[in-house]
C-alpha cells in the first residue's frame, strides 16, 4: 500500500508503523517484543476495583481474559492502521469476523444483500442459519452497476455484503459505487477484505465494516487461525465489541502473538508475492491449455481497470480457466502431478498452493461463464521460475489424460 493512502494526522509512513507499533516499549526488561500473556482470571486489589474494571472506569486492570487481552490489543491496533479504520476487533477465525457482524447488524425481517462470488461458508452462513432467523438473502451479480444494484435494494435491506474479488473467480466488484447507492438506502456495507488486505483501503471506498482472515497473509506463515473486523466509527466497533462480548467470541494470545510477528514482514512479502504471481500469471496467459487467467493485476484479464483504479496491488492468489474439454479428471491430474504445489485450503502462506475449484462454484444466478475447468493457485515465496518450469510439466500432462487438447479444440 502506497504510503500516502494513510489517513493523515500520522507522524510515519505505514510501513514504518509495521515495525514500530506494537512493541514491548520499556517494560520488558528492554526486550523488542511483548510477550503472550495468556490468561482468564484477572486478579483486583477489592471488590471495588473489579466493578471498575468491569465498567472501564479503571485501566489498570483488564476485566477478564475473555474481554481484554495485553497480547490482542498491538495487534488490533496494527489491523486498524493496515485497514486505514479507527478500530478492529478479533475472532478466532476468519469465518467468525465474517459471521459475527452479519449477526450483530441483521435481525428477523431484514434483508441482505450478497454477491454471487462469495465465500462459499459465508453464502452457506446466509442460505442457513440466517435463513432460519428469518432473514432473506438476495444474491446478486458481483459486476453489477450502482444503478442495478438501486434495483434490489428494498426498505428492509439492512446490509449490504461485499468482497473483492471474488472468491475462485475474482470478479472485481464497483465499490464505491456500491456503497453510494448503499448509504441512500440507509444500508450499512460490510465487506470481506481478505484479498486486498494492504492494497484495498475499504474506508476510503466507502465500506462501514471491513472483515479480514488474518489467517491468510497477515499470519503469513500457515500457523495461525484469526479473523478480525475494523470500523471506522466508534457507534459501528461498539456494536462489533458487543456482539463479540455476548456471543463469547475471543481470540488465542498465542495465535495473535504470531500474527504480530508475521505482520512485521506484510509488506515485503506481499510485494515479493505479487511480482511472482503476476510473473506466473504471464507465463500461464500465454500457454494453449489455459483459456484464460483469472487475475485481475494481470493487464486484459477481468476487473483489470476497475482493480487499477481502486488497489493498490494484489494478492499472489488467482484462478485460470482451463480449454473447455479439459475434464475434471484431466484438472485433479494437473494438480495431482505438481512438485511444489501443495494441494490444500487457504491461502497467504510462504507456500504455493493448487486447488481444483470449479466442484466449488455455487451461483444462485444461472452460470454460464466458465466453459473450462477452474483452478485456483497461490504463489508463495519460491523462486517463481521453479513454480513455471513446475506448472509446465503440469500442463504436459494434461496431453497424456484420456481427452486431450486435440478434443477441445
Ligand atoms: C479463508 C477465508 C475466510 C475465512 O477465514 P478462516 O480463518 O479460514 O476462517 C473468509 N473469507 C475469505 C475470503 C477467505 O478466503
Amino acid at each position: 500500500m502506497p504510503d500516502d493512502l494513510k489517513p493523515s494526522g500520522k507522524k510515519h509512513h505505514y510501513t514504518t508503523r509495521l515495525s514500530h507499533a506494537g512493541r514491548a516499549g520499556t517494560h520488558v526488561h528492554g526486550f523488542v517484543n511483548l510477550p503472550v500473556h495468556r490468561g482468564s482470571t484477572v486478579l483486583m486489589p477489592t471488590v471495588a476495583d473489579r466493578d471498575a474494571a468491569g465498567a472501564k472506569k479503571f485501566d489498570q486492570y483488564l476485566s477478564y481474559g475473555a474481554h481484554d487481552n495485553p497480547t490482542l490489543f498491538p495487534l488490533e491496533t496494527m489491523i486498524a492502521e493496515i485497514e486505514g479504520g479507527t478500530r478492529a476487533q478479533l475472532y478466532g477465525t476468519g469465518l467468525a469476523a465474517v459471521i459475527m457482524p452479519l449477526l450483530a447488524y441483521l435481525k428477523s425481517g431484514d434483508h441482505l444483500l450478497m454477491p454471487d462470488s462469495v465465500y462459499g461458508p459465508s453464502r452457506r452462513f446466509a442460505n442457513g442459519m440466517l435463513a432460519g432467523y428469518g432473514v432473506t438473502t438476495t444474491f446478486f451479480d458481483p459486476t453489477i452497476s450502482g444503478t442495478d444494484l438501486l434495483a434490489l435494494l428494498q426498505p428492509n435491506t439492512r446490509v449490504l455484503y461485499l468482497e473483492s474479488p471474488g472468491s475462485h473467480t475474482f470478479e472485481v466488484q464497483d465499490v464505491p459505487a456500491l456503497a453510494a447507492v448503499a448509504h441512500g438506502n440507509g444500508t450499512k456495507v460490510l465487506m470481506d477484505n481478505t484479498w486486498g488486505l494492504h492494497h484495498f483501503q475499504p474506508f476510503q471506498h466507502g465500506v462501514d465494516v471491513s472483515i479480514q482472515a488474518l489467517t491468510k497473509y497477515a499470519g503469513g506463515h500457515s500457523d495461525v487461525m484469526l479473523g478480525s473486523v475494523t470500523t471506522n466509527s466508534d457507534e459501528d466497533w461498539h456494536i462489533v465489541r458487543q456482539a463479540a462480548i455476548v456471543l463469547g467470541q475471543t481470540a488465542s494470545p498465542d495465535d495473535a502473538w504470531l500474527c504480530l510477528r508475521g505482520l512485521r514482514t506484510l509488506a515485503v512479502r506481499m510485494d515479493h508475492q505479487q511480482q511472482s504471481a503476476l510473473k506466473v500469471a504471464e507465463f500461464l496467459a500465454q500457454q494453449p491449455e489455459v483459456k484464460q487467467v483469472l487475475y485481475p493485476a494481470l493487464p486484459g484479464a477481468p476487473g483489470h481497470a476497475m482493480w487499477k483504479r481502486d488497489f493498490s496491488g494484489a494478492a499472489s492468489l488467482f484462478g485460470i480457466e482451463l480449454q473447455p474439454g479439459f475434464s475434471t479428471e484431466q484438472a485433479y491430474a494437473f494438480a495431482n502431478s505438481l512438485e511444489l504445489f501443495g494441494i490444500g485450503a487457504s491461502w497467504g502462506g510462504f507456500e504455493s498452493l493448487v486447488v481444483p475449484t470449479s466442484g466449488e462454484i455455487v451461483r444462485n444466478r444461472p452460470n454460464n461463464q466458465f466453459s473450462g475447468e477452474l483452478v485456483r493457485l497461490h504463489i508463495g515465496l519460491e523462486a517463481p521460475d521453479d513454480l513455471i518450469a513446475d506448472l509446465r510439466q503440469g500442463l504436459d500432462v494434461l496431453h497424456t489424460n484420456s481427452i486431450g487438447l486435440s478434443a477441445a479444440e
